[in-house]
Formats: structure tokens, C-alpha cells, sequence
């Protein structure tokens, strides 16, 4: 009778039990159907932050322990990368420590067998049980268990299973009050697992979603050109802090914002209206004035963004910024055009005194006179020589050759006097003045090229001081070479073009220097010269008063690495 009255308590007991477990069981369904949500619209939730899947571990092993009474609880996940099973953190009944190392080939042990099976085992005795010595041996007072696979299922719309994929392994470790699992707790526990897989499935997919998502967006935050998407309804869903720049928009605040609130250029607008409301895709240049006064050329194009079914649903406008080739094609039309006319002078000249003496079958010009206009025709003729071996040397810097240098010692003041004569020659408003240190160093150099950069520097100085002035030559010792400095009294260079000097094509353009002929590429070239003897170059200059270009040359250029190695 007594026996009778223990098994129906046994039942009642049991009934209850299983009520609780079916509690239990919903609470997990409906958490895990918040989650499915949460992932489905991931529009309207919050980011989830990175420990989503940390948290809802944590729930989930206190709730199964509690439901299979089990001390232990702990999930081990698949890592395709490596091919392992790792139990993940937080588990119930182990230390941190013991987790790290919890971590076993996919192919061994208790886990092993239930994750490549796919079959659930009980564990009746750790001690006795080799699988279980292979992957919790080294874990403390494990005495028995039941182990599932966790099986994260796809479903249809329809609810039917698409796809099953095996994603761990679930372990609950010593029955509470000295009990063993039996197959009724393997049942619940399957049960649970299954619940549990779609809840850790669907918090790796929403974690991936929000990293991919992220990583997206340091992408587009991180790129040189601006980018705006904008959807059908106006609405701002993407702009980077390159695009936020050049529309002078100082507010990092503005998605979901309508476009025409925070873009203030009426031309993008009108870019992104025919975007949105023609669907057209639009290629234009726009110039735009940035918040520091500057105009910026930049090139838009625009590109609908469209759905599953080939819907446009909005607009993404890419900005890049143009206004460097632009500015170079500009320099390099005035350049094609001056270097027409620099070419055209002399030869008008050669041709106006060559007819002349033709003309004088008479004999009406005397021998000096003649010699004169040869001279002339002569310098002339220097001139174009020197215009287009200076022509073919930017074509060769262009072209990524080096200077070839025909490198001899330079007793440096015979140089700098006979380049100083020469240019005095062109000018009787200037005064060239010479100063040369005593005991220069001989270097080792170009002397041709040395002369070309000192020719080119003096006659800037004279052309660039229409008023005349001094033209300071100064040559010092410097180091084991010498530093040069070329100084005017003239009409100086602003400091906004100070930078910009020694660039190909760039002349300073005011009413000034139009006046002067030149084509620009004087100074770049100079520079590279300097440059390829090891040298560096720099311009100090005030406005109205004067310029002074300083260079250094070493007293012998680097040796090319490839000289160095086949030395
Ligand atoms: P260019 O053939 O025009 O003289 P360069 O390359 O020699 O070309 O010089 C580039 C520009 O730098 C010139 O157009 C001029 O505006 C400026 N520049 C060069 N030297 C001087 C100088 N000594 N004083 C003032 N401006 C100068």
C-alpha cells in the first residue's frame, strides 16, 4: 500500500514536473520567436550589441540545468574554420579557465561522436567512459551526463524544414541528488536543444548582420570619394563624412533625414530629385565651395539602388573630387599655347633677320651690322635649343626616366662666372652681384646641368624684376658641398603659390607676370635637376620685395642602388 502511495506521489510528482518543463519549454519558443523577429525586421530593432549571443547563453544554460537538474551546463560550438568544438562562454557550472580549454577536434571524444553522428548519448559513468575521458578528462567532477546534438533547422514561409545544419553540441553534466540521466531527460533535452540551436543560429546571424553591417559602414565612412544614399522618399540613409564635408553639412546627425532640409547646394539637389523622381542616372561636374572658402570641382554620378525585383527604391550619389585633373588639363591647354608662342618668337625673330640680309643684294648693312644680326640669330637659336631640350626633359621626368647625368668634377667659380656674364648681357637695368666663399669645395656633377639650373634661376631673378634691382648669386660652403641662393628685389610670389612653384605647367598669373614670357616648367625642372644630384630646393619670398630660390648640391651625388650592386 505504502509502495502504492510513493509510485502515485512518483507520478503526481512527475506530472508536475512536466507541466513546469512545458512552462519552461513555451518561455524559451516565445523568447526565441522575439529574436526571429528582432532579426526579421532589423530595420525598426536596435543594433544588438556584440554579447547578444553571451547573454542569451547565459539564460539558456540556467533554464536547461534547472529544468534536467543538472550541476552542469554547457554548450560546445562548431568552428568551421578550424574544425573544432569550443564550449562557449558562459557555462554553467564551469570556471572561465575551464572553458578555454574546453575545446576539442570535431572528430573526438563525447562530443566528437554526438556532433558527427548527430545522435544523442547518455553518459552513465565519466570515469569508465574513454570518449568522455578524451574531451572532459580534463575537466573536475564530472560523474555522468546526457549529450544532443544542436541542430539549427531552415524553414520555408511554410514552415517546412529546408535545411538542417548540426551547430554543436549541448552537455548537461551530474543529475542533482546523486541521480542519473535517463532517456526521458535526453527527450526533454533534445527538445531544448532544439529550441535552444534556433536561438543561438539566430543570435550568430543577428550578430553577423550588425558586424556586416558595421564593417559597411567604416567602409563607406572610410572612403576618399563622398557618398549619399538617399531613398524614394527623400530620406537620407547613408553620408560620409567626405560627402558631409563638401556639402558643408556640420552635423553628423543625418539619416533618416530628408535631403533637402540638410543639403544646402542647389545643384546636387537637383541631381538627386531627377534621381529619385525620373529615375534617372545622372553623370555631372559640379562646383562646389567648401566651408573654407575653397571652390572644389567634383565629378557626381548617380546610380539607382534597386530591389529583389528590380524596383528602384532610392538613389546613391558617388562625389569625387576632380579639381587636380582639372586644374592640370587647364594648365597643360595654356601651356600647349605658350609653348607655341615661346617657340614662335625666336623663330620670328631668325626669320625677320635671315630675310633682311637676303634682301641686301646691295650691300647696304656693313660687316659689323651683319655680325650683329648673326649674333642675334645665334642666341636665338640657342633659345629654341634650349626651349626644347627643356620640352624633352619634362617628357622624360613624365615618362618615370631618370636624368642621365654626365658626372665630372666642377671647379664651381669659373661656373657661376661665366653663367653671371652671360645673363648680364640680356639686361642693362639690373645689378648682378657675385659672392663666392672663398675655397668652395670641387664637386662632382653635371656641369652642363648645374649650369642650366643656375641659367634658369638668374634669368627668373632678372624676368621676374621688371623694375631691375640687385641679382644676388651666393655660393657657401655647406656640410662636405655647397648651398647656392639665387635673390631678386622683384616682384616676390604669394604664399599661396609658394608651394606650387616648382610644379609642371604652373605660372603665377597676375597682370605682372603675363606681361613675362615663360612656359611654366622652368622650376620643375630645375627642382628634378637639383634632385638628381642629391641636392634639395626652397623659395623664400615676400610680395614687392623680393625672392630668394636656395638650393644645396652634396660634393657628389647618391649612387643608384643598382650601380651600388653591381659594384
Ligand atoms: P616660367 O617659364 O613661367 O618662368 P618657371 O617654372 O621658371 O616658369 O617659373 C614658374 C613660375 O614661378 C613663374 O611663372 C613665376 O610666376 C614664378 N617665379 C619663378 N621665379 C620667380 C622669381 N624670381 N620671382 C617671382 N616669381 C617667380
Amino acid at each position: 500500500m505504502a509502495n502504492n502511495e510513493t509510485q502515485f506521489n512518483n507520478v503526481e510528482k512527475l506530472q508536475n514536473d512536466l507541466n513546469e518543463y512545458k512552462t519552461r519549454v513555451s518561455m524559451l519558443e516565445r523568447a526565441n520567436k522575439e529574436l526571429e523577429q528582432r532579426v526579421k525586421g532589423s530595420d525598426a530593432a536596435e543594433p544588438a550589441p556584440i554579447t547578444e549571443l553571451e547573454e542569451t547563453l547565459r539564460r539558456l544554460v540556467t533554464r536547461i540545468a534547472a529544468i534536467l537538474q543538472a550541476e552542469k551546463c554547457v554548450f560546445m560550438l562548431y568552428n568551421k574554420d578550424d574544425d573544432v568544438l569550443s564550449a562557449a562562454k558562459p557555462a554553467l557550472g564551469f570556471t572561465d579557465e575551464e572553458i578555454k580549454k574546453f575545446k576539442i577536434p570535431a572528430t573526438q571524444g563525447l562530443s566528437g561522436q554526438v556532433y558527427k553522428q548527430n545522435k544523442s548519448i547518455i553518459l552513465y559513468d565519466a570515469a569508465s567512459d574513454e570518449r568522455a575521458m578524451k574531451d572532459i578528462a580534463a575537466m573536475l567532477n564530472i560523474h555522468n551526463g546526457a549529450s544532443v546534438p544542436l541542430i539549427a533547422e531552415k524553414r520555408d514561409e511554410e514552415n517546412r524544414v529546408i535545411d538542417r545544419t548540426t551547430i554543436g553540441v549541448l552537455h548537461v553534466f551530474n543529475k542533482r541528488y546523486g541521480n542519473i540521466f535517463i532517456e526521458e531527460d535526453l527527450n526533454l533535452l533534445e527538445r531544448l536543444a532544439k529550441n535552444a540551436s534556433a536561438i543561438i543560429q539566430n543570435a550568430k546571424i543577428f550578430r553577423e548582420v550588425v558586424e556586416e553591417k558595421e564593417e559597411l559602414e567604416q567602409i563607406i565612412e572610410s572612403v576618399y570619394s563622398g557618398l549619399l544614399m538617399v531613398n524614394n522618399q527623400g530620406k537620407i540613409m547613408q553620408m560620409n563624412t567626405t560627402a558631409r564635408k563638401m556639402l558643408s553639412v556640420d552635423t553628423t546627425d543625418v539619416v533618416g533625414k530628408q535631403y533637402y532640409d540638410i543639403i544646402e547646394n542647389s545643384a546636387i539637389k537637383d541631381i538627386i530629385v531627377r534621381s529619385i523622381t525620373d529615375h534617372e542616372e545622372v553623370t555631372e561636374e559640379v562646383d562646389m565651395m567648401l566651408y573654407n572658402e575653397e571652390e572644389r570641382t567634383y565629378q557626381t554620378q548617380t546610380a539607382l539602388v534597386k530591389d529583389n525585383d528590380g524596383e528602384a527604391i532610392g538613389t546613391v550619389a558617388i562625389f569625387n573630387d576632380i579639381t587636380e585633373i582639372r586644374n592640370i588639363e587647364r594648365m597643360k591647354t595654356a601651356f600647349v599655347s605658350t609653348v607655341s608662342h615661346e617657340l614662335r618668337t625666336p623663330l620670328t625673330s631668325i626669320k625677320g633677320f635671315i630675310s633682311t640680309l637676303l634682301a641686301d643684294t646691295e650691300g647696304y648693312y656693313d660687316a659689323d651690322t651683319q655680325r650683329e644680326f648673326y649674333q642675334i640669330i645665334d642666341t636665338e637659336c640657342d633659345r629654341l635649343t634650349r626651349l626644347i631640350s627643356d620640352l624633352l626633359n619634362v617628357s622624360r621626368i613624365e615618362a618615370g626616366r631618370a636624368l642621365d647625368l654626365n658626372l665630372r668634377e666642377v671647379t664651381l667659380p669659373p661656373l657661376i662666372d661665366k653663367v653671371m656674364s652671360v645673363q648680364k648681357s640680356y639686361t642693362n637695368i639690373h645689378t648682378l652681384i657675385t659672392d663666392v666663399e672663398d675655397d668652395l669645395p670641387i664637386i662632382t656633377a653635371d656641369e652642363d646641368k648645374v649650369d642650366q639650373i643656375l641659367t634658369n634661376l638668374v634669368s627668373n631673378a632678372i624676368k621676374y624684376s621688371p623694375n631691375g634691382g640687385n641679382v644676388t648669386l651666393t655660393c657657401k660652403k655647406k656640410d662636405d658641398g655647397v648651398i647656392f641662393s639665387v635673390a631678386d628685389q622683384g616682384m616676390g610670389i604669394s604664399e599661396e603659390h609658394l608651394p606650387k612653384v616648382f610644379e609642371r605647367f604652373h605660372r603665377v598669373d597676375n597682370r605682372d607676370t603675363r606681361k613675362v614670357g615663360g612656359t611654366g616648367i622652368g622650376l620643375y625642372l630645375v627642382k628634378h635637376l637639383v634632385e638628381a644630384h642629391g641636392g634639395t630646393i626652397w623659395v623664400e619670398s615676400v610680395v614687392g620685395k623680393g625672392s630668394s630660390f636656395i638650393f644645396t648640391l652634396p660634393p657628389k651625388p647618391p649612387v643608384e642602388e643598382e650601380e651600388e650592386e653591381t659594384a
